[in-house]
């Protein structure tokens, strides 16, 4: 089928087109710039700037594709997870398009979007398939049977996601916003050994054994990191030392990424799926995909990352998924449901809740 897709959960208004597993259009347009000098993302102007792009972004993936909004089988859109007013403005727009066109809307998970995306990079998903979602607002290991009716939480960050964290890093160093990219660059620079910062819910009384697991066994956790960083970088400056910039950020980078993999090959493990797909905006991380490729190698876990334009947040996503709930046969969710900032993942698609 032929499905547009609509993200408005964070800072990118994303409209996407696809045609089942093939890619037409994908048009981003971000409000990131607008953010950066408060050094995070401010809701509302996340919402004016939705409020602003949608329409446009809407024209330009439909010129890029080739198509009108006749040709269109099925409208998608995120309800969640994602910052309330941002998702207002994508679940109104989306709305307003299924009443003029009569086509049938579908309201989709935003995690389990970034799972879906992978069939637009490589091709159908194997039925058994790990998750591992990194991103500015989420860290989590998911557990997926079936993407359109099967999907379980195994672990996530019990305080800031790793993108957080990156960005609170940079912060604290002085490198601006977005951390990410940055701290990616100077770690090549940098020595990751030459400071141990703390491993999060890594010790045994946390993650247990796999026939008795601890509490947070597949759990993360990056406070404890960003304040150990800080102090690393307070004892420095009281000394009127020049901070070692480079290694820090290498340092800081390797105890993100080393819980990170460990945990998701080990989930992996456990729980039989031969397949992990990673996915979200610090899928662009160069160590990421470098150890968690050396580890899922000698695990024997076959690792899919899609290409970074699908990792970060966008439009295509949405309508991948919506095109597999379609071909599953799922009902749409009519024009009754409302946004769910905190959508859980085991929620693939909303009902129409709505009764007059
Ligand atoms: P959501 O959590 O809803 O997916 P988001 O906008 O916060 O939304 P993304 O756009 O997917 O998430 O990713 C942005 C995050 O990715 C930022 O925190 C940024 O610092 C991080 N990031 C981007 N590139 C890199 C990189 N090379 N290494 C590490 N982190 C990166
Ligand atoms: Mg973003
Ligand atoms: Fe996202």
């Amino acid at each position: 089928p032929l499905i547009l897709g609509i993200e408005s959960s964070c800072d990118e208004t994303g409209v996407g087109i696809v045609r089942g597993t093939e890619l037409l259009a994908n048009t981003v347009s971000t409000s990131m710039e607008q953010h950066v000098r408060f050094g995070g993302v401010i809701p509302e102007i996340a919402s004016r700037a939705h409020l602003e792009a949608m329409v446009p972004t809407l024209q330009r993936a439909l010129d890029t594709a080739g198509v009108g909004l006749d040709d269109v089988d099925g409208l998608a859109v995120t309800s969640g997870p994602g910052l309330s007013g941002a998702l207002m403005v994508g679940v109104a727009a989306a709305k307003a398009l299924a009443v003029a066109t009569g086509k049938p809307l579908y309201a989709v998970n935003h995690l389990v979007a970034h799972v879906g995306v992978g069939v637009l990079d490589g091709g159908e998903l194997p039925d058994r398939l790990g998750a591992l979602l990194v991103s500015g607002g989420h860290t989590e290991i998911l557990k997926i049977d079936s993407l359109t009716e099967d999907v379980e939480l195994l672990g996530a960050t019990i305080d800031d996601a790793a993108g957080e964290a990156y960005d609170k890093v940079a912060r604290l160093l002085g490198l601006g916003y977005p951390g990410g990219p940055v701290i990616d660059r100077l770690a090549k620079e940098g020595d990751g050994k030459a400071i141990r910062f703390p491993r999060g819910l890594s010790l045994p009384k946390f993650v247990g054994t796999a026939e008795a697991p601890g509490k947070h066994r597949y759990d993360f956790s990056f406070s404890g990191l960003k304040t150990a960083v800080a102090r690393f970088v307070e004892q420095y400056q009281a000394k009127g030392l020049e901070v070692p910039v480079a290694d820090v950020a290498a340092s800081f980078q390797e105890a993100v990424v080393d819980v990170i993999t460990k945990k998701a090959v080990m989930a992996c493990t456990e729980h039989g799926m031969e397949n992990l797909l990673l996915g979200g905006g610090v899928a662009a991380n160069s160590r990421l995909r470098q150890l968690l490729q050396a580890r899922c190698d000698s695990a024997g876990i076959a690792l899919r990352i899609p290409k970074p334009s699908l990792c970060t947040d966008n439009g295509a996503m949405i309508a991948a998924l919506a095109a597999q709930v379609v071909a599953a046969g799922v009902a749409p969710s009519g024009l009754g449901f409302a946004t769910d900032p905190g959508q859980p993942v085991t929620q693939i698609t909303l009902a129409d809740l709505h009764k007059v």
